[in-house]
């Protein structure tokens, strides 16, 4: 799916900083790979790239093939919004909108046909175990339902690649658990994830481990 080929993300000082180094990974279709690594180490900002959030300053990120550097901004937007899905540790839900309209909102940029949109929120919603909670706010619920909310906008187009950067850094070690048991699943039905976390319990879930030490990529297992 994925391929990151000498990828370097300076950004521009004084004093400058190299936050990748000559980054070289593949992520395969199904894949499950978790990344660890101490804070400033370059996490987030490969996390970035790889969401077509941020570009490399050289070398080349190809997503199924294609050779993102070559794309215009309104590409990789396009782009983005059919293929990859994020999560992060804070949710972004929207906290007067309610857990529907919450999931709903992101089929709007990503492609998915109008007469879809409800019956595969509130298939996505069922699916995370939130089915009901469709007319709830964000504000009246529990940290793992709301990361559920978020997991559920996430996979709702149907992305070939789901990004989460510490998704269980706000919850507490049971919730943890089951927003993992939920990326298992996932994943077993085909999904390809990669997740950022500081914790040990959530990176061993992953079936593939990379390690960063100051913007260098480390094969764990
Ligand atoms: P944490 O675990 O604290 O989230 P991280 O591993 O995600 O850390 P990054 O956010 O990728 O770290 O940052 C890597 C380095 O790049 C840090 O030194 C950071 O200060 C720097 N950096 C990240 N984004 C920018 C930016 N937009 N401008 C300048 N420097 C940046
Ligand atoms: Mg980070």
């Amino acid at each position: 799916v994925v391929e990151l080929i000498d990828v370097t993300r300076s950004f521009p000082g004084p004093p400058e900083v190299q936050a990748l180094k000559g980054v070289n990974l593949a992520i395969n279709r199904g894949d499950y790979l978790s990344i660890v690594g101490p804070s400033g180490s370059g996490k987030s900002t490969l996390l970035n790239v790889l969401g077509l959030l941020d570009r490399p300053s050289v070398g080349e990120f190809l997503l199924d093939g294609v050779r993102t550097g070559a794309l215009s901004e309104e590409e990789r937007a396009a782009l983005r919004g059919r293929s990859i899905g994020f999560v992060f540790q804070s949710f972004h839900l929207l906290p007067r909108r309610t857990v529907l309209d919450n999931v709903l909102i992101s089929t709007l940029y990503s492609g998915v046909p109008r007469a879809e949109r409800m019956p595969r929120a509130r298939a996505a919603l069922d699916r995370v175990g939130l089915g009901h909670r469709l007319g709830f706010l964000p504000t009246t619920l529990s940290g793992g339902e709301r990361q559920r909310v978020a997991i559920a906008r996430a996979v709702i187009a149907q992305p070939r690649l789901l990004l989460a950067d510490e998704p269980t850094g706000n919850l507490d070690a049971q919730t943890s658990r089951e927003v993992m048991d939920l990326f298992e699943e996932l994943n077993a039905d085909g999904l390809t994830l990669v997740v950022i976390t500081h914790d040990n319990a959530v990176a061993e879930r992953a079936r593939r481990g990379i390690r960063i030490d100051d913007g260098r990529v480390s094969v764990l297992r």
